[in-house]
């Protein structure tokens, strides 16, 4: 579904963020990236929906090369959805009005088929007796439940996850993660960012280690946590685990 060749990005040609960065990332499949502080975890997820460039190498959506051509950029976009450590609602819009927002402008779709929708989503993530407060009348695991829901409106093909638990506190993290382990028994492609070690062990089908602007190992969790086989690899685990 996505394809990673040779990426490079950088912002000065003097520190590279990315460093030829080659993944491919299969539909229906669970990735989960760990890495250090600084390594261009976010950097690497961020490139994926054009909210970053990229200054060499190629990558691919569904068929579609990620270049400067705005279409390009769009179609993209629309197949992707993203969401991020802050939960990004748009404060002055009801729970309900943040969901049923972008289906009606860019989906076309009627204010009744956004709002039946929308409320089925809210439902399965667990706050549809939220739906006409506003966000900052929700608790911070609400809010990043309604902003996977808000997302999901728009029909992803793939849900790309940056921290989304990084900023709740611990007796939310739960419930945000129930409800992507939910997304992956469904199916969905999902490439996650997270230090939720047991969310990584739990559902991944790939674990992705990066370190400085490389990926340096992927295996699945089993082999990963148990049975690293780079040095890089098991150093950091032995700072975390
Ligand atoms: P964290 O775990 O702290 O979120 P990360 O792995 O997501 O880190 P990135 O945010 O991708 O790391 O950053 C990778 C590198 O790129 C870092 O060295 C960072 O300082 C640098 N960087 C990020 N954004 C910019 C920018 N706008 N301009 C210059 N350098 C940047
Ligand atoms: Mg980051």
């Amino acid at each position: 579904l996505i394809i990673f060749e040779d990426v490079h990005k950088w912002y000065t040609p003097e520190f590279e963020v990315l460093k030829g960065i080659d993944y491919t990332i299969h539909k229906g499949e669970v990735n989960v990236i760990i890495g250090p502080s600084g390594s261009g975890k976010s950097t690497f997820i961020r490139t994926i929906n054009a909210l970053e460039e990229y200054q060499k190498g190629k990558i691919t959506v569904d068929g579609i090369v990620l270049d400067h051509n705005i279409k390009h950029i769009n179609a993209i976009r629309n197949k992707i959805g993203m969401v991020f450590q802050q939960f990004n609602l748009f404060p002055h819009l009801s729970v309900l009005h943040n969901v049923t927002l972008s289906p009606i402008w860019t989906l076309k779709q009627s204010k009744e088929e956004a709002e039946t929708n929308a409320l089925e989503l809210l439902e399965r993530v667990g706050v549809k007796d939220q739906a006409l407060k506003f966000p900052n009348q929700l608790s911070g695991g609400q809010q990043q439940r309604v902003a996977i829901a808000r997302s999901l409106a728009m029909k992803p093909q793939i849900m790309l996850f940056d921290e989304p638990t990084s900023a709740l506190d611990p007796e939310m993290i739960k419930e945000v993660l129930d409800v992507m382990i939910e997304l992956a028994d469904r199916n969905m492609t999902l490439l996650v960012v997270t230090h939720e070690l047991g969310f990584a062990k739990a559902v991944a089908d790939t674990v992705i280690f990066f370190d400085e602007g490389k990926i340096i190992e992927t295996a699945s969790p089993d082999v990963f946590f148990s049975n690293p086989e780079k040095d890089r690899t098991k150093q950091f685990l032995s700072q975390i685990l």
